[in-house]
């Protein structure tokens, strides 16, 4: 990239020339650079600094990877259900955050780690105490929706300091409008998606 910035536009055999290595050498990292779209490259001309940056790039990537793509299968429990079966939930099902459903799989509330524990620490015979007191409740869920891009998605959770979010799709059922749980969108899926794109 320092060569090309300095000297380009300039042929792979002179960027091979200045780094004393044969042009098949370079050809990999050149092929990448240019895939990327970091540098780009003219017949006859040679290579040039796109003036794109690497920031840029992670950006564009991203941006297009929708969370429906990466989701997880969305872990819910009906209202009614006590405290103490969501927390047997959470532990089967080894996730951190529970969304919380009406008939018909209708987003009604979201429950974390956190909200168990005070819930657990209250006093209350969590046997018989709904997990709908202990949750977070519509409208003030935030949530994603499967075409929204996995960096907006992420965005939301770090903005909202949420480990996850409902993936949801837009119904009217009822003669109102109401969201429908198809999905759990969380950290691990944005640090999975990390690893994969590194190629590992
Ligand atoms: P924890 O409380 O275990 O650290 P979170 O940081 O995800 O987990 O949750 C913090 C609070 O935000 C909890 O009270 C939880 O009910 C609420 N919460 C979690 N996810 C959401 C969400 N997607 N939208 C709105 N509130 C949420």
């Amino acid at each position: 990239m320092a060569i090309v910035k300095t000297h380009g536009p300039i042929t792979g055999e002179q960027i091979a020339d200045k780094l004393n290595l044969s042009r098949a050498a370079l050809r990999p990292d050149l092929a990448i650079l240019t895939m990327s779209g970091l540098l780009g490259a003219r017949p006859r001309v040679g290579y040039y600094l796109t003036g794109k940056e690497p920031s840029d790039i992670i950006a564009g990537v991203l941006g297009t990877i929708r969370v429906a793509e990466i989701l997880s299968q969305p872990i819910a429990v009906r209202e009614k259900c006590s405290v103490y079966d969501a927390i047997v939930t959470m532990f089967v099902e080894d996730v951190g955050t529970i969304v919380v459903v009406s008939e018909g799989g209708f987003l009604e509330g979201v429950a974390s780690r956190k909200d168990m524990l005070k819930a657990a620490l209250g006093g209350k015979n969590i046997n018989k105490l709904p997990i709908s007191v202990a949750m977070t409740r519509m409208p003030n869920i935030i949530v994603t929706y499967p075409e929204e891009s996995a960096l907006r998605a992420a965005q939301k959770l770090l903005s909202h300091q949420v480990d996850a979010l409902p993936v949801v799709n837009s119904v009217v059922a009822d003669g109102s409008e109401k969201l429908q749980v198809i999905g759990r969108f969380t950290k691990t899926n944005i640090t999975r998606l990390f690893v994969q794109l590194a190629g590992k």
